[in-house]
């Protein structure tokens, strides 16, 4: 009975090693070697080396239906040749991600694995707790329960601050944890993160809508807004326009 079924099921290496030839037929390919890890999240990887595709994936891809893997296939290898993956590959990534019971899948696994590092909110010059009752009340009558809030291990410049919806967390980078840094440019990341906070994205589109209209809105409220743009700007001069990773 297993014997019968598996003959219908194409391994996650053959899948690997058909799209590979799609983008290189005349390429030979020595092999596939997939593994699969624990990572805390949906990651994955895939390498080029002595003639053999090195595929590592999330765990939470091992369950996965072939068209779904396939799908990643596309995704991953036409990545490694700098190509567009076909658009109905990425329809078919992001929809199996957005299945409620992946994203619970993926939550629990978090929650498990992900350490989360939370500093607590007092940092060397701001103290985001302070910051945070400030803009509660100025801009949430005060309705907002606080989440942790701590400053990042590493002072990133790519991502200045996130909210983290597994483990209730505003994070902001501790690059701006700095005296040199003014307080509007860290209150503005915390704001953005607390938008976030009241306007959880929405996971019913096949494109995860994270800033939507009316979160823009809500952050053109903010006092300052032009002001802290640009100090933030001239703080990540090197970094392009995407502050956030969410
Ligand atoms: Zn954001």
């Amino acid at each position: 009975m297993q014997l019968q079924t598996a003959l219908f099921i194409e391994p996650a290496e053959e899948i690997f090693a058909r799209i590979f030839r799609e983008y290189r037929p005349r390429t030979p390919l020595a092999g596939v070697d997939l593994a699969f890890k624990r990572y805390a999240n949906a990651n994955s990887a895939i390498a080029w080396r002595d003639s053999r595709l090195a595929v590592k994936l999330s765990d939470l891809w091992q369950g996965a239906p072939a068209p779904v893997v396939e799908a990643l296939a596309h995704i991953l290898i036409a990545k490694m040749f700098r190509k567009a993956p076909p658009a109905d590959a990425s329809t078919a990534y992001r929809r199996w991600l957005n299945r409620k019971e992946v994203r619970h899948t993926m939550q629990l696994v978090k929650q498990t694995r992900g350490r989360k590092y939370v500093s607590g909110p007092a940092g060397k010059a701001w103290n985001l707790e302070t910051i945070f009752g400030e803009l509660n009340g100025k801009y949430f009558g005060n309705l907002m329960a606080r989440p942790d809030l701590g400053w990042s291990r590493r002072p990133s410049r790519t991502t200045l601050g996130h909210y983290d919806p597994s483990h209730h967390a505003i994070i902001l980078s501790s690059l701006l944890d700095d005296p040199a840094v003014s307080r509007l440019a860290v209150e503005y990341v915390l704001y953005h993160e607390m938008l976030h906070l009241k306007h959880p994205v929405d996971h019913r589109a096949a494109r995860r809508r994270v800033h939507t209209r009316p979160f823009r809105d809500e952050e053109k409220l903010f006092e300052g807004l032009a002001e802290a743009k640009e100090a933030l700007k001239r703080l990540c001069a090197s970094a392009h326009s995407h502050y956030w990773s969410a």
